[in-house]
């Protein structure tokens, strides 16, 4: 139901398109301070997934990026369509980590359910959150292997 496989996104102008090429490890919605200044909105939703999971189908030598440090206090490697300023995805400085696609790029987006809600201390107090369906963080998940399962489970699988 929630296969990230084979999904296709890109950036606003068209410049950048990508295609999933596996499966997500997790989504979340994450509402700290960071993502609501990147998204320029109330929040930022991060699809998690290994490196070689997404292929660039046009503009992969025209993406630019943009090195912020996280709130752990490591590098946070942006990237992002230099035509339009989409965000494509963030990552870290090391090749082998998962990255967070900015699922919002994806030309589908119905079929997007975050697992979780994290940074709800400073959420936008209109939003109105599943709290019966999502696991609810105040700040950042201590243990994220919890997000993955659950994730899992509501993906069909064990
Ligand atoms: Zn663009
Ligand atoms: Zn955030």
């Amino acid at each position: 139901m929630s296969s990230a496989n084979g999904k296709t996104g890109g950036c606003q102008c068209g410049n950048i398109r990508y295609q999933l090429t596996g499966e997500a490890v997790m989504l979340y919605a994450c509402h700290c301070l960071d993502c609501q200044k990147q998204s320029s909105s109330a929040f930022g939703m991060s699809l998690i997934m290994p490196r070689d999971n997404i292929e660039f189908v046009r503009g992969a030598a025209d993406l630019k990026t943009w090195d912020t440090k996280g709130g752990d206090g490591r590098i946070k490697r942006c990237t992002f369509c230099p035509e339009c300023g989409t965000r494509i995805y963030h990552g870290s400085d090391r090749e082998n980590e998962n990255i967070s696609i900015k699922a919002g790029s994806l030309d589908d987006t119905r079929w997007l359910r975050p697992v979780a809600h994290i940074w709800l201390k400073s959420a936008q107090p209109w939003v109105e959150i599943d709290r019966e369906n999502c696991a609810c963080f105040d700040r950042e998940p201590e243990d994220r292997a919890e997000l993955a399962r659950l994730w899992r489970q509501q993906s069909g699988g064990s």
